[in-house]
């Protein structure tokens, strides 16, 4: 089988698992794990904040990273299809307690008009106050598309100007930086906190981070213990997200190209592949999906018509290549 479900779903390979068999240990509790301190680091370093707080999702270090700028009762605004406002089950307002509105982009994109002129500052006791902005990098239900840094940019110096803070979901932002050639800190500069992922392409079994000011580590560290996620002896884990950021980054590029040929195979538009993920529109998604479990190929309807294949660390050139004869036959019928 030729599994192109999500990027989720890759194995840690051998030298990943001797590299967390070989990692140094203490009770990350008692801020104690030496490999988990390296990894906060870094990780910190590479987006040019002062720190950062290793998490056992990216779910949980984006609720701890939007809580940091949005407090109970106040919003923030996303874009309507952004992971925070539909695949979190509702967190951000079950656990924080606070409200979203969205604005609807063309692929997830970054829309400043529409968030100016939903933005309320501080209206006293009439409106619900525009804490703070988030977007997502790749944007993963646009179908990795990436945000232009241009207009990160421009969002920044909009939330200077209105004192409005700014969230980063970069669960791909690793995707977006091999796309781009954008420096990694040129992302985390238009940013008040981000939250990243090692559990996707960068294939670690397990692993987030969310990153920001030393302040906002700090009481995100209490309030990660609050929800039951403060972790032990976590190195094992940390040591494969830090294999990870050694090995699995530049090769990124093999996913890309690997979904381009799956995007052309299925007849998507080029332009519509930006990364890993190609969006297939098909009347008949349910059929499509069964026709190519058929012939060995795994993929996903995310909706009654839409189709998501996904290329990560586990599908090889000649998988893709497989992938591409069988899934061009189909959509051909
Ligand atoms: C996967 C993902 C997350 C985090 O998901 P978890 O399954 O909780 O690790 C967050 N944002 C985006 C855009 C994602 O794709």
């Amino acid at each position: 089988m030729i599994d192109l479900r999500s990027d989720t779903l890759t194995r840690p390979t051998d030298a990943m698992r001797e590299a967390m068999a070989r990692a140094e240990v203490g009770d990350d509790v008692y801020g104690e794990d030496p490999t988990v301190a390296a990894l906060e680091e870094r990780v910190a370093a590479m987006f040019g904040h002062e720190a950062a707080l290793f998490t056992p999702t990216g779910s949980m270090a984006n609720v701890l990273a939007v809580a940091s700028l949005v407090a109970p009762g106040e919003e923030v605004l996303c874009e309507s299809s952004a992971h925070i406002a539909r695949a979190e089950l509702g967190a951000h307002g079950a656990i924080t307690g606070l409200t979203m509105r969205t604005w609807t982009g063309p692929r997830g994109q970054v829309d400043l008009t529409a968030i100016d002129a939903m933005h309320a500052p501080d209206m006293g006791p009439f409106f619900v106050r525009t804490a703070a902005v988030s977007v997502e990098n790749t944007h993963n239900f646009a179908g990795g598309a990436v945000l232009p840094v241009d207009d990160l940019r421009a969002l920044r110096a909009w939330a200077d100007d209105t004192g409005t803070r700014v969230h980063l979901d970069g669960a791909r932002i690793w995707n977006a930086h091999v796309a781009t050639g954008t420096p990694f800190a040129d992302y985390g500069r238009i940013a008040d906190v981000l939250a990243v992922c090692l559990s996707k392409g960068l294939g670690a079994p397990v692993g987030s981070l969310m990153v920001g000011s030393a302040d906002a580590i700090a009481e995100a560290r209490v309030r990660r213990k609050r929800m039951g996620g403060g972790m032990r002896q976590v190195g094992v884990l940390a040591a494969a997200g830090a294999y990870a950021l050694d090995h699995h980054v530049e090769r990124l590029a093999d996913d890309h190209a690997h979904a381009r040929l799956l995007g052309e195979a299925v007849g998507v538009d080029p332009a519509g592949v930006d990364t890993n993920i190609v969006v297939v529109e098909r009347p008949d998604a349910a059929a499509f999906v069964a026709g190519a479990a058929e012939e060995g190929v795994r993929i996903a309807a995310v909706g009654p018509r839409t189709v998501r294949l996904v290329t990560h660390l586990d599908v090889t050139r000649g998988d893709a290549e497989r992938a591409a004869v069988v899934l061009s036959r189909l959509a051909a019928r």
